[in-house]
């Protein structure tokens, strides 16, 4: 059961009732798999317009680089959800819900009854208007078909330009570098990963990209796209010019709130949930990328998982609250550890900020007045993450004799002090729990490194 759950309110259901879930996905899958465990009289149908069904997103830049068999996209045999008594759609594109009729219509003309529904219809990577970006050769990665796409392209001698140097960006470059691959990388803010960290620890991060040989040009942006034969040519504003033989965006996603909007119900930034993921339509609940449960936050696995799992718990007898999540980011790119979790860009007025910088490494932590942990970075050097990570997720306050403290390794010894060491952990990318004092190496299901892992 999950942590946060409220006493359940049961509610009579008919043995036949129908819940319907709107995307294949993380939050699809979990949940249709929580609502079959805890709900073993429902009916449960998954449509999703992916023709493979559900696949680990997160591995695509892998397999596009040959680094990971596409068996590490898919963790289950094709008709495994049938196995679990859970019918799926896949390949069926929703077209338009009516909340008062309770039916939803699919592409192909046909339409289901529901008498609950899930929307779980993710995000969709945003395509910057520059002038070219619909030539052929110009694509993102976020699917299955994409990441094909930039599979086929990547030949031995290609050259891939990379627009936008956020998180999926930069790690997509060192991911192409280290399979042996060219690669222009292009930030138009004036360091990487604006959103998430600070100049410091972003230098640190350029200058090993450089290391690996990849062509960095930040703070400029994209003017336009042109093509001759098999030669794509990315045009900078600050007239440099640059012959690629594919070119990703990576220019951010948005939710996929179109379908619920159309069906009248709040939307903002995503679709509007409360902490049950009810929608502000009755039977409707919503879950994943797609939601505005975070405000406009980081679109994230883990909390997709967890707000899949809240989703399929709440759709029939039960209500259960998401639990409160710290979801901190770990690059995943080999060659450079990174681990960030809360706001690190900026520090907030009163917050106390203590940083220690080498060549090679960059460490921050910043505290709030009452001494507990607000935000961490740690670039090029990860080994404490576990007691910052647990640190915050127990709300532990730096005792007042460190409350002036400058040395961040007298900070960081004092709250591993004070967090009991990890005996178990858990995947943050498939759930898999393994016990130990150390976590495993390698994800035995999902095939992450060690630092996926947290300590449960
Ligand atoms: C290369 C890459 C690396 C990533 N790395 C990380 C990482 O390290 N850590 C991390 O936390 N996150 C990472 N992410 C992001 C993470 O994968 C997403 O946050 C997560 O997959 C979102 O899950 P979701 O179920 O909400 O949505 P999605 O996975 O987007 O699934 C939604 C599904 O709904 C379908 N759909 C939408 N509309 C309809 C409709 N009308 N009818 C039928 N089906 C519909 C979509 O086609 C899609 O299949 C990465 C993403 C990519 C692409």
């Amino acid at each position: 059961m999950l942590a946060g759950t409220t006493a359940a309110e049961t509610e009579e259901m008919k043995p036949t009732e129908h819940l319907v879930i709107v995307g294949s996905g993380i939050a699809g899958i979990r949940a249709a798999l929580t609502a079959r465990a805890t709900t073993p009289l429902c009916r449960i149908t998954l449509v999703g317009d992916e023709t493979s069904g559900f696949y680990n997103r997160i591995a695509l830049a892998a397999w596009a680089s040959q680094q990971r068999p596409l068996a590490d996209l898919f963790w289950h045999p094709q008709n495994w959800l049938r196995t679990q008594n859970i019918d799926t759609r896949y390949g069926h594109r929703v077209t338009r819900i009516d909340a008062n009729a309770h039916r939803l219509h699919l592409q192909d003309g046909s339409s289901l009854a529901w008498d609950r529904l899930i929307l779980a219809t993710g995000a969709t990577p945003v395509v910057p208007p520059i002038p070219g970006v619909d030539l052929p050769g110009v694509a993102p990665l976020w699917t299955l078909d994409h990441a094909h796409t930039l599979r086929q392209r990547l030949t031995r001698t290609a050259h891939i330009g990379i627009i936008g140097g956020g998180i999926l960006g930069t790690e997509l470059a060192l991911d192409l570098a280290s399979a042996g691959h060219r690669v222009t990388l292009i930030e138009a803010e004036p360091h990487l990963l604006p959103q998430h960290l600070p100049p410091k620890a972003a230098a640190r991060l350029a200058q090993h990209l450089q290391q690996q040989g990849i062509a960095l040009h930040l703070g400029t942006s994209a003017a336009s796209i042109t093509r001759s034969t098999d030669t794509l040519t990315l045009h900078l504003q600050d007239d440099t010019a640059h012959p690629v033989d594919h070119i990703v965006l990576s220019t951010g996603v948005r939710p996929n709130v179109s379908l619920a909007q159309d069906a009248g119900l709040d939307v903002t930034f995503g679709i509007v949930v409360n902490h049950y993921m009810e929608t502000s339509a009755p039977d409707i609940l919503a879950a994943g990328n797609c939601t505005a449960q975070n405000g406009t936050g980081a679109l994230l696995w883990n909390p997709a998982f967890m707000q899949g799992d809240t989703a399929g718990h709440n759709a029939f007898a039960h209500r259960v609250t998401l639990p409160p999540m710290v979801s901190p980011i770990h690059f995943k790119a080999v060659g450079f550890p990174l681990f960030i979790i809360g706001d690190s860009a900026q520090v907030l007025p009163g917050h106390r900020h203590i940083e220690s910088d080498t060549p090679q490494t960059y460490r921050a932590l910043t505290l709030t007045p009452e001494g507990r942990i607000h935000s961490a970075v740690f670039a090029g050097d990860t080994q404490r993450y576990p007691q910052v990570e647990r640190a915050i997720a127990t709300g532990y306050t730096v005792p007042s004799a460190l409350a002036h403290e400058t040395d961040i390794e007298a900070l960081i010894s004092a709250l591993a002090a004070h967090t009991p060491a990890p005996t178990a952990w858990a995947c943050r990318t498939c759930g898999y729990t393994s016990d130990g004092p150390v976590a495993p190496t390698v994800c035995p299901v999902c095939a992450v490194g060690r630092d996926q892992f947290w300590a449960a």
